[in-house]
């Protein structure tokens, strides 16, 4: 029997949600960790009120919160957001 490569390797976006919830995004807050962070302000590029980080940009921005309101009417889901990205990943 031959096993598909494609079918051991995780997908796209489990690779995603992996590097979100380590660290691994280089998100504003990310950079400035890393010392690397050119811009003056760690604040999220869209709502402008929080510093930027993976776990606000998934789970708390105002702004990307209502994109999701809107996905789940659109395709009668109910989403429940997590305090944290890491809390999405199943080892
Ligand atoms: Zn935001």
């Amino acid at each position: 029997m031959k096993t598909s490569v494609t079918k051991l390797s995780p997908s796209e976006g489990q690779i995603i949600l992996w590097k979100a919830g380590y660290g691994r995004i280089p998100t504003h807050t990310e950079l400035a960790i890393r010392g690397i962070n050119s811009s003056e302000s760690l604040l999220c590029v869209l709502c402008f009120k929080e510093p930027e980080s993976m776990d606000h940009l998934l789970c708390h921005c105002e702004v990307v919160s209502k994109i999701w309101k809107m996905w789940c009417f659109m395709w009668n889901v109910q989403l429940v957001f997590p305090e944290k990205v890491k809390d999405l990943i199943v080892v």
